[in-house]
């Protein structure tokens, strides 16, 4: 039985998986509309030749634009494309005219490899206060602290790559705005998944993992009215991975991008509920929350290695988990988690065999 009534439907418009596929936050399913619109375009370019192919897209791609950008709570011309997430938030740095030594505030779900391009640059990185045992940023604090002192800019991770943890960005938007400081989000595990319109001066993202478009497709926009001045360069090649992505959002809006982020959401309660409990790991979220990433950490005494061999031993019982070590998060402790990221087409049968499987491994 699929946990929400879009899985059919979902499922359908997909190839059939060889594999239990509960790893959305890693790559999600393309569709073969996705497929096919991808190597529609590249045989175009090779008939017609690149650039008229491309000029021949100029509708679709206007279309995608401004469907994405609308995702994103900005306008079309406001949002370019990268190769990656990653790429995208290089270009912002290096965009951004900082002081030496810039400072940001970041919250404890920071990206590992994000902090690495902070220090790469020598800023100074200094944590958010939290309210609660998650991470989840302490927004009343952060208020008080910017009447104090101000960093250059906050970034934050909307959802982090090892916690399904939704950060509040409308309400740091608003108090980093009121002290005149522009906040950058990382909305990698975000777009697609939860409501991504936050009033944020930068946002970036990626293609392939919730809105189950291509591989190799990033994306970043900047407000006009930015607090903080971005010179992006330009960067857009890839044009059938555009048009494919561009193809993945419209599938989202056709399904209703709400009704999809409540029926994650709803997944997510579902997932937790059932692994809560389960031999001696340990559901890490908060049951409810509002998210489809859902994190086990592991029987005590248990290292990285041990959660490395659960995640092949799901493999071998044919279940696709990623197991998440602390290289992902630093800022937020050393345990490694096995992270579950069912997308719509999540059944209740692949729970229970999650649940039956994690039963067996621990003590
Ligand atoms: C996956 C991920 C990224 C990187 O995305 P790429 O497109 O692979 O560069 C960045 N931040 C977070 C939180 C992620 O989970």
């Amino acid at each position: 039985m699929y946990c929400s009534d879009l899985g059919e439907q979902w499922r359908a418009a997909r190839v059939e998986p060889s594999i239990g596929h509960l790893d959305a936050a890693s790559a999600g399913r393309s569709s073969n509309a996705v497929i096919d619109t991808l190597h529609q375009h590249l045989i175009r370019e090779a008939r017609d030749g690149s650039y008229i192919a491309a000029d021949a897209q100029a509708d679709m791609l206007v279309a995608g634009r401004q469907a994405l950008g609308s995702l994103l709570g900005h306008a079309a011309d406001e949002l370019s494309y990268r190769d990656s997430a990653r790429a995208a938030l290089s270009s912002v740095l290096n965009g951004m005219k900082l002081p030496l030594s810039a400072t940001v505030w970041v919250a404890t779900n920071e990206f590992g490899p994000n902090l690495a391009e902070f220090e790469r640059r020598d800023f100074v990185v200094r944590t958010m206060p939290t309210i609660d045992v998650f991470g989840r940023v302490d927004v009343d604090s952060l208020e008080n602290m910017l009447q104090f002192e101000q960093p250059d800019f906050i970034h934050v991770c909307h959802i982090g790559s090892t916690s399904g943890i939704v950060q509040p960005v409308a309400q740091i938007v608003e108090v980093a705005h009121n002290a005149g400081v522009a906040v950058v989000v990382d909305m990698a595990q975000s777009v697609g998944h939860v409501a991504t319109v936050t009033g944020a001066d930068v946002v970036y993202g990626t293609s392939r993992k919730w809105l189950t478009g291509p591989r190799g497709v990033g994306f970043v926009a900047v407000r006009s009215d930015s607090v903080i001045d971005v010179e992006l360069l330009p960067s857009d090649a890839f044009i059938a991975g555009q048009l494919a992505l561009s193809q993945a959002v419209a599938e989202l809006v056709d399904l209703g991008e709400q009704k999809v982020f409540d029926e994650l959401a709803a997944i997510g309660r579902i997932a937790r509920e059932r692994l809560h409990g389960i031999g001696s790991w340990e559901v890490v979220e908060p049951l409810d929350e509002r998210s489809a990433l859902i994190t086990l950490a592991p029987p005590p005494g248990w290292g990285p290695a041990d959660v490395v061999a659960a995640r092949d031993r799901l493999r071998e019982l044919g279940l696709l988990v990623t197991a998440a070590d602390s290289w992902r998060a630093p800022l937020a402790g050393d345990t490694s988690l096995l992270r579950i990221s069912p997308h719509l087409d999540a059944r209740t049968e692949q729970l229970d065999e999650l649940a039956k499987a994690i039963r067996t491994m621990g003590y």
